[in-house]
């Protein structure tokens, strides 16, 4: 949601418009470092290999699954929604025997049969979605890796990472990645990733995939400086740049801002008699679902909420697609004026 379809912070903007560096150049390195270093500060790690891998969120999945399962290995998915669903094609591409153990769309996940499936089948990856943009609920990632035995801890928070709290190293999480294009408030294009000591003694030593095997961060972003791929550099100042908007104002108070934010949105929602779509207590405050009212046509909303206000509202997902609409409350839009703005606008269109 925001004036526009997308707008990120204006640090993140500016650094695109900046003079290109070269992706060796001294200064760009350096650059690249920080941005590492303001990784673990978000992602809450010490973990030494956490980097921007060059692609979008799906590829931080993507390399999350090649570099850590082999064929015949067990993968235990909870699944509430698109994202735990792409997780379980992700890894059986990869070679996995997934266990997928599901829990009602809107619902979070369920962690008792998600361990309980884990232990009975000698998993060596649990993986979940911690806030599953499908539907937005967010789930207890912290108990799945209370109970993970010698399970890996596999996560998603590519809609909960400096929206919420996310706990790499309190959760015992092996595994994690993002992307820049929600609570980050970044452009699209790269997938923030951390891996723990855990699962990189698991690694698997030559993965499937060249381009995403993890074995390349000591030649990308360690002491060696090998060249594996050339890094977009531009995407990667950006990231510097929205990263340190944040971290300026810190981490908590972006917290802060965003359940500030949410939460009024959703209590404008119920007032306007709208029904809310996930489950009370595991609604996530950076994305809002609403089950779109009897009789009204939801794209039509959506267009006249683009067209006369700018303002971008996402549909439903898979059997909901046209029952329910998608808002988004992240990064540099979660503000109490865009709040203010939506419910305004939609009660109009709406006659509220
Ligand atoms: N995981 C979650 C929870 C997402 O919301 C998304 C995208 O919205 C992805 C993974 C995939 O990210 P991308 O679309 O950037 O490839």
């Amino acid at each position: 949601m925001g004036p526009g379809p997308c707008n990120p912070y204006p640090e993140a903007v500016e650094a695109l418009g900046r003079p290109l560096l070269g992706h060796l150049d001294p200064e760009f390195l350096a650059i690249l470092d920080e941005t590492c270093a303001r990784l673990r500060t978000v992602f809450r790690t010490a973990n030494e290999r956490t980097l921007p891998v060059s692609g979008t969120g799906s590829a931080g999945m993507e390399a999350a699954f090649v570099n850590t399962v082999a064929d015949g290995d067990v993968v235990v998915v909870g699944v509430n929604g698109l994202f735990g669903e792409r997780m379980c094609d992700v890894a059986g591409r990869c070679g996995a025997r997934v266990v997928r153990v599901d829990s009602p769309w809107g619902a979070p996940v369920d962690p008792e049969p998600v361990l309980d499936a884990a232990r009975r089948h000698q998993a060596k990856v649990i993986a979940a979605v911690h806030a599953e943009t499908s539907t937005g609920a967010v789930s207890d990632i912290a108990a799945l890796g209370a109970g993970k035995g010698d399970a890996l801890l596999l996560m998603d928070c590519v809609t909960s990472i400096a929206g919420i709290p996310v706990e790499v190293d309190e959760w015992a999480v092996d595994i994690a990645y993002a992307g820049t294009q929600k609570c980050l408030g970044v452009p699209p294009g790269l997938a923030p990733l951390t891996i723990g000591e855990r699962a990189w003694e698991r690694r698997i030593e030559r993965p499937r995939s060249w381009y995403l095997d993890l074995g390349m961060i000591g030649d990308y972003t360690g002491a060696a400086r090998k060249y594996h791929h050339t890094a977009p550099v531009a995407m990667v100042a950006s990231l510097h740049g929205g990263l340190g908007a944040i971290l300026d104002e810190g981490l908590t108070a972006a917290h802060a801002r965003h359940e500030a934010c949410g939460r009024a949105l959703q209590a404008g929602l119920e007032e306007m008699g709208l029904k809310l779509f996930a489950s009370e207590g595991h609604r996530l405050p950076e994305l809002t679902t609403v089950s779109v009212p009897d009789g009204v046509d939801a794209a039509a909303v959506r267009r006249a909420l683009l067209e006369r206000f700018s303002i971008e509202i996402g549909g439903g997902v898979g059997q909901y697609a046209a029952t329910v609409w998608r808002i988004g409350c992240m990064g540099h839009t979660a503000r109490p004026r865009n709040v203010t703005m939506l419910l305004g606008a939609l009660g109009e269109i709406l006659g509220r």
